[in-house]
This record gives C-alpha cells, structure tokens and sequence, in this order.
C-alpha cells in the first residue's frame, strides 16, 4: 500500500514536557517529527513547545510539516510560550486536561510514546487500555530510545506472566528502536489491520 491510499493520516506523540538527561532522547524527538514530516502525515500532540515536546514539533516544522497542538489554557504558560505556538499551524485550546486528551485520541490515527515522565506514561497507558477494552485498533509505539521503555515493557511481561493481560491479542503495542523505522512500522501496521479478510477479498475480485 502506497503512503497516499494509507487509512494513516495523522500521527499523536506522547512524550515528556522537559529534554531528559540524555541528548538521544531531544534528537529523536527531532528526528520522529521530520520522518512525520516527510511521510507527508501530520503531527497531534500536546502543544508543549519545551522539553521533548518541543523538539517533535520543530521537527515537523522545520521539515515542512503540518502540526496541531491541543493543550489546555492553564498549560500554556508553563509547557509552552505563546510565540512558539504561533507557529503551530493548528492550535486547540481546551478547558482542561480531559477534552484535551479525548481530542487528541479523537484527531489520531496511530500514537508513539517517545521517552517522557508521568504525563506521558498516563497518556500511552490510557490507549492501551481503550485499546485492549476494543475501544480502538489504532497503531501504538514505544520509541525504544536508549532502552528508555525497558522496564515498562518488564512490567507488561510480568502483568502477562501472572495472568492479568486480558484480551493480550488487542494490545500489542510496537517496540522500535530505531526512530527511522517508527512511520514505515506503523504504515505497514495499518495495511495488515485495513487487509480485507479472505471473504471479502474473495467478494471485491468478482
Ligand atoms: P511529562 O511526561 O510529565 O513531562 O508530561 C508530558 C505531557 O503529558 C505534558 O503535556 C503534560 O501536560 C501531560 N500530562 C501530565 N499529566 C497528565 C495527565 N494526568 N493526563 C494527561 N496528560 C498529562
């Protein structure tokens, strides 16, 4: 499946509001938003011009991309500066936190969890839940930068291990590690999940 005819059109980063301590992690924030950009996709995120958040954006933008920004009004002083945000092409301002995650889930077609803190662990683990309830068969990927998700990922397995992963076959969220390989990954996700099964393949050839 080319990329145009592709059911993915835009893509939400999570990741963390501040640089962390390693430079791999602002750079592959950097990185994720040109490949966005240059997939011709268009970014979601949480608007924070800071941090990793930042960098996604500036990636995107730098690279000719599209970008939209959801964050709530009284964020915006402190993940973002209000001249930054004028250069986001789309900017949403919510009420609050809730609106701005439902809009965020709402406007994407596939999600990535770049490394980030709290916030974005909340985030990532929300749309595994949907997902594993059957709320959603949207692409989901860790950006395994430097080994960040390990021991998350080890604390899925030992969920899984002791019996408390229901409906497993729902969540099965990418783990990549090269941030090159995250849109080709998620493409290739959606051609498999968008397939028509064997009946109406059978059907559309008559
Ligand atoms: P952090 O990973 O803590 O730097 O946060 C990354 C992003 O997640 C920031 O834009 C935060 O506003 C957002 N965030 C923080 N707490 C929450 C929460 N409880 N629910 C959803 N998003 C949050």
């Amino acid at each position: 499946m080319s990329e145009n005819s592709s059911s993915i059109r835009t893509i939400c980063v999570y990741c963390g509001s501040q640089p962390g301590r390693s430079a791999a992690f602002v750079e592959a924030g950097r990185q994720l938003g040109a490949s966005i950009a240059a997939h011709g996709l268009r970014l979601v995120y949480g608007g924070g011009t800071k941090g990793i958040m930042g960098a996604v954006a500036s990636g995107v933008l730098s690279s000719g991309g599209q970008v939209t920004g959801i964050i709530p009004e009284f964020l915006v002083d402190m993940e973002a500066t209000r001249h930054s945000l004028g250069q986001l092409d789309e900017l949403v301002i919510t009420e609050n936190m809730h609106e701005r995650k439902h809009m965020m889930f709402e406007r994407a077609d596939a999600f990535v969890t770049l490394p980030g803190g709290i916030g974005t662990l909340e985030e990532i683990v929300e749309i595994m839940t949907w997902a594993q309830l059957g709320r959603h068969e949207k692409p989901m990927v860790f950006a395994n930068i430097e080994g960040f998700w390990n021991p998350m990922l080890d604390l899925i397995d030992h969920m899984r291990d002791q019996g408390f992963i229901h409906r497993a076959h729902l969540v099965r969220p990418m783990v990549i590690d090269r941030v090159e390989d995250i849109v080709p990954a998620i493409l290739d996700r959606a051609a498999e999940r968008d397939a028509p099964t064997g009946e109406e393949a059978i059907i559309s050839r008559l």
